[in-house]
């Protein structure tokens, strides 16, 4: 049987094993993923690319709940808080984490045209940081790491335009 690799249902995999994962890890620590924390995952998951927390607002919207930003906002918290997603500072966007459920801050390369975000864990790095803050002593709360460029798809059809 040939498999289907179109992007569409590679995404709906995807989106369904960080939700099944998502709701393990919550059993796992007795908190609750409620229908709105996991409907946010769920968005955040389905989208290509990050969105910010009015994007959210907006499919939330078209869902037909009367949503307001705080709401989502505590949602998006509560996510951070057991690592679902991460939030990418310099964009202001949230992403869904590829290692939930393990404690990391995660190092992200942003593409500047796409908006998609690749995300890495090098342990290396991590440590790098770690010691260079307390060689300095200076106390990390969070460690997160955000290179901004341009992905190699958004480079070739750059250089294809130019043509
Ligand atoms: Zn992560
Ligand atoms: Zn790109």
């Amino acid at each position: 049987m040939k498999q289907s690799l179109d992007c569409s249902s590679l995404q709906l995999t995807t989106t369904q094993r960080a939700l099944s994962e998502a709701k393990t890890v919550c059993q796992q620590r007795g908190v609750r993923l409620t229908e709105l924390r996991r409907r946010v995952l769920e968005i955040i998951w389905n989208h290509s690319s990050p969105l910010g927390a009015y994007a959210i607002l907006d499919v939330l919207r078209n869902d037909g709940r009367q949503g307001a930003p705080p709401t989502v906002y505590r949602a998006l918290d509560f996510l951070m808080e057991q690592g679902f997603i991460h939030r990418l500072a310099s964009l202001n966007v949230f992403t869904g984490c590829r290692q939930p459920g393990t404690h990391h801050s995660g190092q992200f390369l942003i593409c500047r045209d796409c908006g998609q975000v690749d995300e890495l864990s090098n342990l290396t790095v991590d440590a790098a940081l770690r010691a260079e803050a307390m060689a300095r002593d200076f106390e990390v709360s969070a460690q997160t790491v955000e290179v901004l460029g341009r992905c190699l798809m958004c480079r070739n059809e750059a250089s294809h335009h130019a043509n």
